[in-house]
């Protein structure tokens, strides 16, 4: 998934930052808030029952943030019985819908503007899952730049992915592994990225290319 946008303008991306549970890394958010740097953040409810005064700074900025939908469990919207990267899938339609519609309850619970993203838990995605979300009206996210892998990657390989993003990449991270060394990258290649002029806009303010779908194996590890 990539951003429509004319060729030839400045470089211009997406930050897409999922909080999939846990805590806040503040070296990340602290980057974003001090150079109002906007990005989308698709987060669970098990992080807004967590991460209370975080939430608050975010929202205090609707102008730079945008709460997006990553479900209300953290559970793949996957189909069957197998566990992806460590997680037990959804399993069944039915519980795929619930996941995302008490996902995006939860983000207006917390009194953000109801989600119109829903990214899954993992961003792989069952086909007819896929369906199943768009008849609940929300557009499935995905990414085209994996900056952390699952926030697994070591700072400086993180740094160098996002430094290396090009016009249009709609680049995914974490923003809930605050112990982890990814974050470290994450931050300073936002900052490298701002230094060097870069645009960023959020999921909503420009149109999207459709996506392109894989089979699950050729997929990057996110977590
Ligand atoms: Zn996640």
């Amino acid at each position: 998934m990539r951003l429509a946008i004319p060729l030839g303008g400045p470089r211009t991306v997406a930050l897409t930052l999922d909080a999939c549970g846990g805590g806040s890394d503040m070296r990340v958010i602290r980057v974003l808030l001090d150079h109002a740097v906007p990005a989308t953040i698709f987060v669970t409810a098990l992080w807004l029952r967590g991460n209370a005064p975080v939430l608050a700074s975010l929202m205090a900025r609707p102008d730079l943030f945008s709460l997006q939908d990553h479900g209300e469990r953290h559970l793949p919207p996957i189909l069957g019985q197998r566990h992806i990267y460590g997680l037990p899938v959804a399993g069944t339609l039915e519980v795929i819908r619930h996941e995302v519609e008490a996902g995006a309850a939860a983000v207006v619970a917390h009194g953000a503007p109801r989600p119109t993203w829903y990214r899954g838990a993992t961003a792989l995605y069952s086909s007819d899952a896929m369906q199943a979300i768009e008849a609940l009206g929300f557009r499935v996210a995905a990414y085209s730049l994996n900056a952390d892998q699952g926030a697994s990657l070591p700072a400086a390989a993180v740094m160098h992915r996002v430094q290396a993003a090009v016009s249009g990449d709609v680049i995914i991270g974490h923003v809930n592994q605050p112990h982890r060394p990814s974050g470290e990258g994450l931050a300073a290649g936002i900052a490298a990225l701002r230094e060097a002029g870069t645009r960023f806009v959020t999921l909503d303010a420009v149109p999207v290319s459709p996506l392109l779908c894989h089979p699950f194996g050729r997929a990057e590890t996110v977590a």
